[in-house]
C-alpha cells in the first residue's frame, strides 16, 4: 500500500518525467513537477527522470535547485532514478563529461552509455525477485550500467551485456532507488510500485 498523504514529485526540467507522473497517476498517486525549490520543499520523494545527465545538471544550476536536491537527498529523502537519473544519483561516474557533477549519495559506479549509442537502444525482460515475482519489462536507451557497488548497495537486477559480462542494473541503497533503463515508458508499473511501497515507506 502507498502511504497516505505521501508527495512524490517528479523532477520536470528535462527528459521524460511526464512518463513518470503518468506512470504514479497508475499507482494512485498525483505527482507534482518539480522546477523550483518551493515545489521541492512541498514533497516528501523525487523521482529523476531519464534524459541527457548533463542537461539536467545544467537546468538544475540554471533553476538554482541543483544544491538544495543534493541536500534533500543527503538528508534521507525517498529518491528514485530512470537512466539519467540513475547517474544523477551515482557517486561516481565513467565516461563522465568533463567536470561532469551528481546529486550522489548512491555508493556506485555507472559508466554512461555503456550499452553504446542511441543505436543500440533495445528492450528485454529481466528478473529482480526484490521487486516482482514476474519478469520486469525494460527499456534500454543509451543507458549506464553500474560497474561498482559499495557494501550497502543492494544489486536488485542484472542484465548480461554482449561483452558477456553481468552487469548490475537496478540497484537500491536505503532511500535510493535507480534503474538504468525505464520502466516509466512500458505498462509495467512494478518498480514505481517497490519504490513507493518499499523506498518511501
Ligand atoms: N546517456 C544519457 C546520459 O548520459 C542517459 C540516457 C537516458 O536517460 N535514456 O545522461
Amino acid at each position: 500500500m502507498v502511504a497516505k498523504n505521501l508527495r512524490v514529485g517528479v523532477l520536470a526540467l528535462q527528459g521524460d518525467f511526464r512518463e513518470h507522473i503518468e506512470a504514479l497517476a497508475n499507482c494512485q498517486v498525483d505527482a507534482i513537477e518539480v522546477r523550483r525549490v518551493k515545489e521541492l520543499d512541498s514533497v516528501d520523494a523525487l523521482i529523476i527522470p531519464g534524459g541527457e545527465s548533463t542537461t539536467i545538471v545544467s537546468l538544475a544550476k540554471t533553476f538554482e535547485i541543483f544544491t538544495p536536491i543534493k541536500k534533500r537527498i543527503a538528508a534521507g529523502m525517498p529518491t528514485y532514478g530512470s537512466c539519467a537519473g540513475m547517474i544523477m544519483l551515482a557517486d561516481h561516474i565513467v565516461a563522465a563529461k568533463e567536470g561532469q557533477e551528481t546529486f550522489g549519495g548512491l555508493d556506485i559506479t555507472v559508466r554512461r552509455n555503456a550499452f553504446g549509442r542511441q543505436v543500440d537502444s533495445f528492450e528485454t525482460d529481466i528478473s529482480a525477485p526484490a521487486i516482482s515475482n514476474a519478469p520486469i519489462r525494460a527499456v534500454f536507451i543509451r543507458a549506464p550500467w553500474v560497474e561498482n557497488v559499495g557494501k550497502n548497495v543492494e544489486v536488485l537486477a542484472s542484465y548480461e551485456a554482449s561483452d558477456g559480462i553481468s552487469h548490475a542494473v537496478a540497484v537500491r541503497q536505503d532511500h535510493l532507488l535507480a534503474t538504468a533503463f525505464h520502466p516509466e515508458i512500458t505498462d509495467d508499473y512494478s518498480v514505481h510500485r517497490y519504490f513507493l511501497d518499499k523506498v518511501c515507506k
